[in-house]
């Protein structure tokens, strides 16, 4: 390994507990999207300490801000994410569902290790910039609101992504591997209808029944569902059926759309022909409704060129290894949920010979953690979640790497993640994907070439131009 990158990771070494210490923050405040007040201030102050430049409530969202360190070009960012998940409280390092705050939230998809990870980078990307003396800038985005929110959407409705050369991020998952393909858009509208309560059986005539507004606007929407491409999806909750006495015609109701398709322009036209079945229903029952753009973000453009780089530093780098009592934790966790068994990761699921590649890998690794890395694939990958990754992606290359932090095929969003995020499995994730992001933007800094090649490869998949769906006017909201 290049002496260089040699410096950047025993710059992350020596910062490892301020980066843990961080990650075990974060995962006990477990702050909701777009609320992460605690963790925002943590990074923003960590950030300042290791001499980064920070701005914060950037793009007019209390939570969200940067820390650059360096200056002129490259310009590489370093995406991060901290919001955790309602009903999911658990105490880590459990084997049994036990809650730590009683009805409180956890990070079920370990974005406390993805935040501190990402942070990690920043700290060795910044310990390579000052060393060398190149010209070059790293900026570490605090991004809130993934779980909701979106906020990388609203970010690139402001342009912000659009200065850089290149963004790098994670995530943890079970397998180490690199991410590719793409993703699905979604875009999420709340519809809330206004009515007339009275005495559904004495004054029926005076009653304008809002939560007939909704009935009929879900069977508009089922009705539309015929006359959509296959790439779309439409999912709805209601979210308040206008109270629970049924002898009063329901004043008030209201229905949460969400509207999915893999190209983000589609997403956009539909969402604007459910807006039109809403009309129709608030016609069809003399009631009025009132729309709130919640959030929208695209789907993803993959990077062939960024992940070859990646996965070069990657294999370099090696995986974490772990511990005989690690292991037979995580071994042990993964009796509690079904599936544990089951190939993971991008390659095998999409290529059968990568496929036999990761079973072999797994037969021989013998544990549920993954202490391997998995092959690198690069045909089509479509994965039918959204992430507002995506939005970044269509503004500058982007590429991703997932590191294990969970036994293999622990479902995403569960107790047993959270278990897990709290545990020195997760930070022994977190940590490695420092080195392995830092160690690839050191690549791209020292070979102008690569991220010539990654725009090239960009400005190809891009070529249709980048359609935003958060509107103009619109601010992050959270449902209610
Ligand atoms: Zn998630
Ligand atoms: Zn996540």
């Amino acid at each position: 390994m290049i002496p260089e990158k040699q410096a950047a990771i025993e710059a992350i070494e020596a910062k490892r507990d301020v980066i843990t210490d961080v990650a075990d923050h974060i995962w006990e405040y477990a702050e909701l999207s777009l609320q992460e007040e605690k963790s925002a201030a943590l990074y923003c102050e960590v950030l300042e300490r290791e001499g980064f430049q920070v701005e914060k409530g950037i793009c007019g969202i209390e939570t969200a801000f940067s820390a650059t360190y360096g200056s002129g070009r490259p310009l590489i960012g370093i995406l991060a994410e901290y919001d955790a998940l309602s009903g999911l409280s658990q105490k880590a390092g459990s084997l049994i569902r036990e809650e730590l705050v009683p009805g409180g939230c956890g990070h079920g998809c370990g974005h406390n290790l993805l935040g501190a990870g990402a942070m990690a980078a920043a700290i060795g990307i910044r310990a390579y910039l000052k060393q060398s003396k190149m010209p070059g800038t790293v900026i570490f985005y605090g991004c809130p609101g993934e779980e909701g929110g979106a906020a990388k959407a609203f970010m690139a409705r402001d342009g912000v992504w659009r200065k850089l050369d290149a963004a790098l991020t994670w995530h943890p998952e079970d397998m180490n591997e690199v991410e590719t393909g793409s993703s699905n858009s979604c875009i999420q509208v709340q519809y809330k209808f206004t009515g007339v309560a009275s005495h559904a059986a004495g004054a029926p005539e005076k009653g304008r029944s809002a939560l007939d507004a909704v009935e009929l606007m879900n069977i508009g929407v089922q009705f539309l569902r015929e006359h959509m491409s296959d790439r779309a999806r439409i999912h709805y909750a209601i979210t308040d059926a206008g109270g629970c006495s049924p002898n009063v015609v329901q004043p008030r109701a209201s229905v949460l759309y969400m509207v999915r398709s893999n190209h983000v322009s589609e997403a956009v036209e539909l969402q604007a022909r459910v807006d039109r079945i809403a009309e129709g229903a608030a016609l069809m029952t003399d009631t009025t409704f009132e729309r709130k753009f919640i959030d929208g973000l695209a789907d993803t453009v993959t990077n062939h060129t960024l992940e070859n780089v990646l996965y070069e530093n990657f294999a370099a780098l090696g995986v974490p290894s772990y511990t005989e009592e690690e292991h037979a934790y995580a071994d042990a966790l993964a009796k509690t949920y079904p599936g544990s068994d089951a190939l993971s990761g991008v390659a095998a699921n999409n290529d059968p010979v990568l496929a036999e590649e990761v079973r072999q890998m797994r037969e021989q690794n013998g544990h549920a953690m993954n202490a391997f890395l998995a092959p690198l694939y690069q045909g089509d990958a479509f994965k039918a979640g959204s992430t507002d990754v995506g939005d970044v992606s269509w503004l500058t290359p982007t590429a991703q790497i997932h590191v294990a932090a969970w036994p293999n095929g622990c479902p995403g969003h569960s107790w047993q993640n959270v278990s897990c995020d709290g545990t020195e499995i997760g930070h022994k994730a977190a940590v490695h994907a420092g080195k392995v992001l830092a160690a690839a933007a050191i690549d791209l800094y020292r070979n102008p070439e690569l991220l010539k090649e990654a725009r090239k490869e960009y400005e190809i998949r891009t070529k249709e131009g980048y359609t935003c769906p958060i509107p103009a006017d619109a601010v992050p909201v959270i449902p209610d």
